[in-house]
């Protein structure tokens, strides 16, 4: 019988992350992924580190947080993997008009309340930052912190490092129910065999909740779907991770767009450049169920809202699209931390536009509410219990 401490389930960024820092604690675990690792929307993704784009408040300061272990997580996972972490690149929030400049500078309000550092540039100042804005745009809100990473390189960095404390990986691998022991969850099925855990973590992301109901618990969790464009290889053009003003309504509050096709695609314009050079341009929230397609209409509609905000995109060529499935739950924030209706299960997914931005401190916080039953931050706003009557 193959019996470990911790069987987590999803090789994305977020099971990874908790793999490592579990291995870390000395917790024996067994990395369970159906197909590869970074098959789900690690491997789809923008890398933007960037707290501005949270939630006034608790959200925030989970993002706060995160960044903080960022500071030293190349350091401290020891590994040769190159995670591509540029630290403080600054982030921009480029308002189009003066209707997003009210819109961006009353959020700014509320996010510096949760001390966070930003400021509120005309467009002359931002454009100091940031050259490749369009002179014609309003300003920009900029943040100091932001920083981002290579999505795939930190998840295959976090399982190097734990994989180097005597974690175990199976890939192909699909859990396909769980194993009881009376009430208590004890382990999964898989078609490679049954393997056996003190727990059993739910990292499946947008696939979240389909673990959840092999352990009868109903979770909200629902994938929203992201397209992005990628060019070819650039010189060096951007210094910051850009999003428009209007990003944060169509993330948290969709249901205030008015222009039918804007809230259908949930389009909201984001850009960031590669190690390599080439440029991320999205992106689009739409609920397609589990489609990953790229649809003609979401990508021109892209093209055409980005070029209203850096006009050199009109001279770049574009070399592939893809699509990734944000995890979403109603509030927006992750389910996090065992479940007390379902002894042995821990939530560990749900964390929407913002999982790569998440990884460090849900990894963390989720690993110590396992082996001490108390975490550092508190995760109860997060906890399954709030979606279960
Ligand atoms: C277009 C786009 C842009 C984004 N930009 C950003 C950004 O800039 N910053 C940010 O912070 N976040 C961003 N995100 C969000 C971020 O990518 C996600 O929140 C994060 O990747 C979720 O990670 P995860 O590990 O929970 O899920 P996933 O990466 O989807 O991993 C879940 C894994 O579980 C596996 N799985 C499912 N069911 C089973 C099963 N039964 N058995 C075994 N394995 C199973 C899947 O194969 C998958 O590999 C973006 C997302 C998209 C789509």
């Amino acid at each position: 019988m193959k019996q470990y401490d911790v069987i987590v389930v999803g090789g994305g960024v977020i099971g990874s992350s908790l793999t490592y820092y579990l291995s870390r604690l000395g917790k024996k675990v067994l990395l369970v992924e159906k197909n590869d690792l970074c098959s789900g929307s690690a491997g789809a993704t923008d890398g933007f580190i960037t707290p501005h784009t949270k939630q006034p408040g608790y959200h925030l300061e989970m993002a706060l947080k995160s960044c903080e272990i960022y500071e030293t997580l190349a350091k401290d996972l020891e590994t040769d993997i190159d995670l591509e972490l540029v630290l403080h690149c600054g982030g921009i929030q480029a308002c189009e008009d003066e209707m997003q400049w009210k819109l961006v500078s009353e959020n700014a309000e509320q996010l510096s309340k949760s001390g966070l550092e930003l400021y509120m540039l005309d467009i002359g100042e931002a454009r100091r930052i940031e050259p490749a804005l369009s002179k014609k745009l309003r300003g920009a809100l900029y943040s100091p912190i932001a920083s981002c990473v290579n999505p795939m390189r930190l998840t295959e960095g976090y399982v190097d490092a734990a994989v180097k404390r005597g974690a175990e990986v199976s890939f192909h691998t699909e859990v396909t129910d769980l194993i009881f022991d009376g009430d208590r969850i004890a382990g999964v099925h898989t078609p490679r065999g049954d393997f056996y855990a003190e727990y059993v973590a739910d990292c499946c992301g947008s696939w979240g909740s389909r673990i959840a109901a092999m352990a009868h618990l109903n979770l909200p969790i629902v994938p929203r779907r992201g397209q992005i464009i990628v060019t070819e290889p650039m010189p060096r053009m951007l210094n910051t991770v850009m999003q428009t003003g209007i990003y944060p309504i169509i993330k948290f509050h969709p249901e205030r767009i008015r222009d039918e096709r804007v809230f259908r695609l949930g389009l909201a314009w984001g850009m960031e450049q590669t190690k390599d050079g080439t440029m991320l341009i999205g992106g689009t929230r739409e609920f397609q169920g589990f489609d990953r397609g790229n649809t003609v209409e979401a990508i021109e509609a892209i093209v055409n809202e980005c070029c209203k905000y850096v006009p050199a995109v009109r001279h770049m060529n574009f070399i592939r699209v893809f699509s990734g499935l944000r995890p979403k739950t109603p509030d927006g924030l992750p389910i996090l931390g065992r479940v007390r209706r379902a002894p042995g299960l821990v939530m560990c997914c749900g964390h929407e536009g913002d999982g790569i931005a998440l990884a460090p401190v849900t990894g963390k916080l989720v690993a110590e509410d396992i082996v001490y039953g108390k975490t550092s931050f508190p995760i109860g706003p997060c906890s399954a219990e709030r979606f279960l009557n």
